[in-house]
């Protein structure tokens, strides 16, 4: 097996002086990090932990995320992680969904967990940080190998309908992406990863913390983000490769003044998912960075990627690049027929990162993956070279007066707009057209935009009838838990209201 535990154990024996994990100013070598792993995997078997259980782990992107997760990894555990904002209803549900047996916590977010656990008459564990926290366990002899199609790891899907759907992630889904990416970023041990992504997300977890550290890299976390404590971090530890999401890079766009591409010499490669990474963006981050930026897609359902671009071609922008090796992408209409080349239809992934099914919710499982294909909901085409487009989120899709209306288009064209910040479309319930185009926008500080200007200066570049009639202002759009602007979040109500 080639997963991360026994990635972390070799080079633990073989470079035990290797620096493995680096957060909060303090850092662990991978012989620490392995120390750790197997004294707390020593605690949880304590606790009664045996493989196949289902434990729920809660923590910020810390040294002590990484030691609490392989630990549970270690000793076969089925690891749930869950965003550390998560109020006790949402705990519960999942604790109860997935028939939790432990309740792990950050002590900084642990009163939530701490009181599901209570409630759900289960045994809890806070975590302190590591140096203040005697090694007290005798550490765990061996790592349990488990079979390929043992479930790893549950993540679940907030979804806009319904409640979370909990993806389940089996051994060989989670290992596919480190030993894809290992290929595709032509990774080496010399490689120090850079991440201020939530690591109880899959794109955190599954592709840069596994990748990182299943291949003795070393591996610099950052939480919360801040585009400064980032750059910093780039620059003072010499980082090779840094993920992140759209919002991210844009965000340390509008700092990089007090930068230099000297700074960041070190830097091979600053890789994007996610969401859609605007064309201006790309072309601002390589000239002020002077850092290739290359793009993924996937899902919390593919284990994380699904495509990347090709590091040795030059990356078609606009695309995700193409399928994984040993990924199959189809983009089918709404009969099930696959559409011809640059045709847009919903896209359909198979392959090893495909997830086994949504835990005890046979019904999903059975409407979203039919012969191993798994339905995306995401609208896309695919070009002659295989290349993959986004173009939205069938459910995003606006339907204006009986045109369709992709909000991905009309968000790059704003975004190519000198005061834009970022930029969000949406659809808003209309009497005529059935729905209207809204552009909620956070412009740049101290710039006053007219809405009647914007209208103007957005007719000359799409067709009259995408340009936004709603246009409402804020400081800063909603975001998820990952960065990613989150239009659910956007009051469709509200924005009725605006004046157009
Ligand atoms: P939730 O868990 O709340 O449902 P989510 O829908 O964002 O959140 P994730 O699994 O985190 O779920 O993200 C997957 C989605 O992110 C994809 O379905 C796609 O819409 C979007 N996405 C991922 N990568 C890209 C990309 N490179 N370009 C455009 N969209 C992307």
């Amino acid at each position: 097996m080639a997963n991360t535990v026994a990635g972390i154990w070799s080079t633990a024996e073989q470079s035990p002086e290797r620096v493995a994990v680096r957060s909060a100013g303090r850092q662990l070598s991978y012989g620490e990090l392995r120390d750790r792993i197997a004294h707390s995997a020593t605690g949880f078997a304590e606790r009664g932990v045996i493989e196949g259980d289902r434990v729920l782990l809660i923590a910020p992107s810390v040294a002590e995320f990484v030691i609490a997760y392989y630990a549970l990894q270690t000793i076969g555990a089925t690891t749930i992680t869950m965003n550390v904002m998560s109020t006790s209803p949402e705990i519960d549900y999942v604790i109860d969904d997935s028939g939790t047996t432990l309740v792990v916590a950050w002590h900084e977010c642990a009163e939530n967990p701490r009181r599901s656990a209570q409630s759900a008459d289960l045994p809890f564990v806070e975590i302190r940080p590591f140096h203040e926290t005697p090694d007290d366990h005798a550490p765990i002899p061996a790592y349990v190998d488990r079979a390929d199609d043992a479930i790893s790891v549950i993540l679940y899907t907030s979804g806009t309908t319904g409640r979370p759907k909990g993806a389940e992630l089996t051994v060989a889904n989670i290992n596919a992406c480190p030993v894809a990416f290992r290929q595709l970023m032509q990774v080496t041990p010399d490689d120090r990863w850079a991440t201020a992504l939530p690591l109880f997300h899959v794109f955190g977890q599954a592709i840069v913390m596994n990748s990182a550290l299943s291949q003795g890299c070393s591996l610099s976390l950052l939480s919360p983000f801040s585009p400064t404590a980032f750059l910093d971090m780039l620059r003072d530890e010499q980082i090779t490769i840094a993920c992140g999401v759209p919002t991210m890079w844009n965000a340390m766009l509008q700092v990089a003044d007090g930068y230099s591409p000297e700074d960041f010499t070190a830097l091979r490669l600053a890789g994007s998912g996610g969401a859609a990474l605007p064309a201006e963006v790309i072309r601002a981050f390589e000239t002020k960075f002077g850092c290739k930026i290359l793009e993924g897609y996937g899902l919390t359902e593919t284990a994380g990627a699904a495509t990347f671009h090709d590091m040795n071609g030059v990356p078609v922008v606009g695309t995700v690049g193409p399928a994984l090796p040993g990924t199959q992408v189809e983009v089918r209409d709404p009969d099930g027929g696959v559409v011809a080349t640059d045709v847009v239809g919903e896209i359909f992934i198979k392959g090893p990162t495909v997830m086994k099914g949504y835990w005890n919710r046979p019904d999903a499982t059975a409407a979203e993956l039919v012969d191993g294909w798994f339905k995306t909901g995401d609208l896309g085409s695919m070009d002659v070279a295989g290349n993959v487009r986004i173009v939205d989120r069938v459910k995003d899709l606006i339907i204006r007066g009986g045109y369709n209306v992709y909000p991905r288009e009309v968000e790059e064209v704003l975004y190519e707009h000198p005061d834009i910040v970022e930029a969000a479309v949406v659809g808003v319930p209309d009497e005529h057209y059935g729905e209207e185009i809204a552009a909620v926008i956070a412009p740049r500080s101290g710039a006053e935009i007219d809405p009647d200007a914007l209208r103007e200066w957005a007719k000359e570049r799409l067709s009259a009838y995408k340009v936004p009639r709603i246009v409402a202002f804020v400081d800063a759009l909603p975001k998820g838990a990952t960065g990613k602007i989150l239009k659910r979040a956007i009051d469709r109500e509200v924005l009725r209201t605006v004046a157009h």
